[in-house]
């Protein structure tokens, strides 16, 4: 039997394994992809699909920045199913300490020409009238926006295999060999060079790295249109979303283009059970009472859990793996990959082609952390 040969072999068709493919396709590259189970069904339909510039560390910011930029320039030719919303964020203070963040926050993300308004009491209450009264402000990061980011791997998929891309669906690759990856059903993919994107199974296919489940519960309401009508995220949720601690929530309400209201969200460490628990599910939904006292007054039509993978260093793995021939990373995007799959891919791409990337590489390369897992 013939077997199928590409120049790459991405292994994964989430959000991060899609942008790459047809990112690879657009440069001429001929493309397969292996999808295990639906196209954009893991972590990237468990998500929020907040597209977010975050300013952890530079690093975190040079990668959003960078992609946000790409998905602003990309939101015209999205098919209206991904509901790009361009609706911003408003990152809420909660006391007088909260706010001379705001304050830092908005220098930073300025001097690096994101712009960004600090709104006082009365500007914070006239823009979200749901929020408690007596809130001190917050600060408005306009060119945040929202997509449901499902359909946007299907339409990456796509754009892929209209330029020639080759899916493999439904097949689990089971090994990844020095030529190719063997498949469940017994047959062999040969690839000049194979791509792990596999979200949080990608330590099952490569032992060696560390990518850890960091699961999260998200509520979605029925239609209440404009009862909020940013991304509504408390200046806390940096504190929980960067803990090392087992078990944070932080209030973090996302306006859907259909009305409803998404409501996260919750990190856990070490749990293996997708089922929801109840525990930290009240939890998360009683800080967000905090923030909107009325929010009782809606009503919830589902609940569900997603994991985050999760790395040592809250940077995704993207580029070559060190003792491996041609075998590259784009996983480890915890809460962020939505956001950052597009500037994933271009780094992706440039790495395989060994060009110069338009923001610098370093950070993200496995390098950084592996030093050679498979010698
Ligand atoms: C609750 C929650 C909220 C989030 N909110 C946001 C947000 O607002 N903004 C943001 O930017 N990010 C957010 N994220 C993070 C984001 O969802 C993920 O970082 C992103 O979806 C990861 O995409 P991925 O393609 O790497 O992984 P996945 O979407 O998990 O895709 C991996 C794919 O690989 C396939 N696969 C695995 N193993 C194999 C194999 N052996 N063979 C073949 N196929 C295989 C799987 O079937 C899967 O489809 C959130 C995550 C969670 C859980």
């Amino acid at each position: 039997m013939k077997l199928p040969v590409y120049d790459v072999l991405i292994i994964g068709a989430g959000i991060v394994g899609a942008a790459c493919a047809t990112a690879c396709a657009a440069e001429g590259l001929s493309v397969g992809v292996v999808e295990a189970e639906i196209i954009g069904g893991g972590a990237t339909a468990a998500g929020m699909g907040h597209l977010v510039v975050m300013d952890d560390s530079e690093a975190q910011f040079a990668l959003t920045r960078y992609s946000q930029t790409l998905w602003q320039r990309l939101s015209a030719e999205l098919p209206p199913d991904v509901e790009y919303e361009g609706c911003g964020t408003i990152w809420v203070a909660a006391d007088a300490e909260e706010m001379r963040a705001v304050t830092e926050k908005r220098y930073f993300y300025e001097s690096r020409g994101v712009p960004a308004e600090i709104l006082d009491a009365r500007a914070l209450h006239e823009a979200e009238p749901n929020l408690r009264a007596g809130l001190p402000g917050g600060l408005l990061v306009p060119q945040d926006a929202v997509i449901y980011a499902p359909c946007a791997a299907r339409f990456f998929i796509e754009q892929a295999q209209s330029r020639g891309a080759q899916l493999h669906h439904p097949r689990v690759v089971t090994e990844i060999a020095p030529d190719g990856v063997r498949l469940d059903d017994g047959t062999s993919i040969v690839a000049q060079s194979i791509v792990v994107a596999a979200g949080t199974w990608s330590a099952k296919l490569l032992p060696g790295i560390e990518v850890r489940k960091r699961e999260g519960h998200l509520v979605i309401t029925d239609r209440y249109p404009g009862f909020v009508r940013h991304q509504l995220v408390e200046l806390g949720y940096l504190r929980s979303a960067h803990s090392l601690t087992s078990e944070s929530v932080a209030f973090n309400i996302q306006p859907r283009k259909t009305g409803q209201m998404l409501l996260g969200s919750s990190r856990q460490f070490d749990k293996d059970s997708t089922a929801v628990d109840h525990a930290i599910l009240g939890r998360m939904i009683a800080r967000a009472e905090e923030f909107i006292p009325n929010l009782g007054c809606l009503s919830a039509i589902r609940t569900w859990t997603g994991f985050r993978a999760a790395t040592p260093d809250k940077l995704p793995l993207i580029g070559p793996m060190p003792g491996y021939e041609n075998l590259f990373l784009a996983t480890g995007h915890e809460g962020l990959g939505i956001t950052t799959s597009l500037g994933t891919a271009r780094l992706l791409v440039d790495q395989l082609l060994q060009r110069t990337s338009e923001i610098p590489t370093a950070p993200y390369l496995p390098g950084r952390v592996y030093e050679n897992v498979h010698a």
